[in-house]
């Protein structure tokens, strides 16, 4: 009798001639994540089956599925030789201590077996009542499944408990995109989302050293070190000083327009290292209305420095509380919450502009070598990967 891992994934169904390109990725998703653990990942059909496992393994390679993108859901299943006796067994004994009602299901892939689908259910099913008084059988609705699957190589997989997965697409499959991080609440739930839909992340932090401490710092490494296991594994992160070209807008600019001005700087050094990069998209954690930066004027004169490159905000429509919740369910929520300076709080002004004009920022603009301060943040940039 062996420990195995059935695994189903979500949408992939849908994708037709792509199918297998889909189906491909992920497995090496989860042949990457679980490395470690010397388990075998294969394809089967609709599935993937995680053989090899042991039972100190087991909860971990369990722990890494749940953050895997593209996985719907997993069952621990036991192996078994395709006997009736054995069956019998392995599925008396998962059901030896469990109450209410319940149903056999059979998946019969070995057409050899003696008995059909319809029969082997209703026997187990009769010897399952036989030992346990605290089960009913319910057809329709029940409470437990007992799943027995009897594959063509012989051996039959019985399971009865089901865990959901994170759902969405295989990381990998929706191109690549530069999460701009920031050590708020809402970028890095930004940037789990854009994962699950299949996004390559890459992160861009802008600082403002030494007005941002070194303990800034350390919480967004902590937030991208969190990331990374929605993300393949690993993340690289680029962080950018802009403590100079900040200063020339605090000596130079109009104040209202500090903000703005700081955020068209910001997209335009993301939107240079996506194309060198070669990163399709830019995502950020922005969200209409919640602070002075997002009301739509804002967006607009903002995103107005971008030449091509798509920006998503997937927080776009999100309440608050909805984003702490996603927060809290990843884990990056208590990281976030930490009270330091980030370097969009360093010269804030008094009464930010709320509907700041396209051309008022250009003008703003006019009064500095925005160019030459943003090409030497830029050249100056550091690479940390995690
Ligand atoms: P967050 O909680 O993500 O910081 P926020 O509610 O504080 O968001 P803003 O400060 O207006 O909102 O930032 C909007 C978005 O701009 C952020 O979600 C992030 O994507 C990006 N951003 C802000 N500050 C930085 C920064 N220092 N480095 C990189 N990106 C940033
Ligand atoms: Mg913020």
């Amino acid at each position: 009798m062996n420990k195995v891992i059935i695994v189903r994934y979500s949408e992939i169904h849908l994708k037709g001639k792509n199918r297998g390109y889909f189906e491909d990725l992920l497995k090496n998703n989860i042949k990457d994540a679980i490395a470690e653990y010397g388990a075998v990942v294969e394809k089967i059909p609709g599935r993937y089956l995680i053989t090899n496992v042991t039972d100190s393994t087991c909860k971990r390679i369990l722990n890494k599925l749940a953050k895997i993108a593209g996985i719907f859901s997993y069952s621990v299943a036991t192996e078994v030789d395709s006997t009736y006796e054995q069956i019998k067994e392995e599925s008396l004994y998962q059901m030896a201590e469990k109450q209410g009602t319940f149903k056999v299901e059979v998946n019969r892939g070995d057409k050899k077996f003696k008995l059909t689908s319809m029969e082997l259910a209703r026997e187990i099913g009769g010897d399952i009542l036989d030992i346990n008084k605290n089960l009913k059988v319910d057809v329709q609705n029940p409470e437990i499944k007992l799943c027995i699957d009897l594959r063509e190589s012989q051996k039959t997989y019985i399971f009865s408990e089901v865990l959901y997965g994170m759902g969405g697409m295989p990381v990998g499959s929706s191109g690549k995109g530069l999460l701009l991080l920031s050590g708020g609440i809402d970028s890095p739930v930004a940037g789990y989302m854009m994962a699950k839909r299949g996004v390559k992340l890459y992160a861009l932090h802008f600082h403002s050293f030494p007005y941002t401490s070194e303990l800034a710092r350390e919480k967004v490494e902590e937030l991208a070190r969190k990331l990374t296991e929605y993300n393949g594994g690993n993340l690289t992160v680029y962080m950018v000083n802009m403590a100079k070209y900040q200063e020339a807008i605090h000596s130079y600019c109009n104040e209202n327009y500090t903000i703005t001005l700081l955020r068209r700087g910001m997209l335009r050094i993301a939107e240079r290292l996506a194309k060198e990069k070669q990163i399709d998209m830019l995502i950020t954690g922005e969200n209409l209305g919640q602070v002075a930066s997002q009301t739509i004027e804002s967006i607009k004169t903002i995103e107005n420095v971008i030449e091509d490159t798509p920006i998503l905000r997937p927080l776009i429509a999100y309440d608050k509380s909805d984003i702490i919740s996603v927060a809290q369910k990843i884990d990056t929520f208590t990281e976030s919450i930490k009270p330091f300076e980030d370097c969009c709080t360093v010269f804030l002004p008094d009464s930010p502009v709320t509907k700041p004009k396209t051309y008022v920022a250009e003008a703003e603009e006019e009064k500095f070598d925005f160019n030459g301060l943003l090409d030497d943040a830029y050249r100056e940039m550091e690479i940390v990967k995690f």
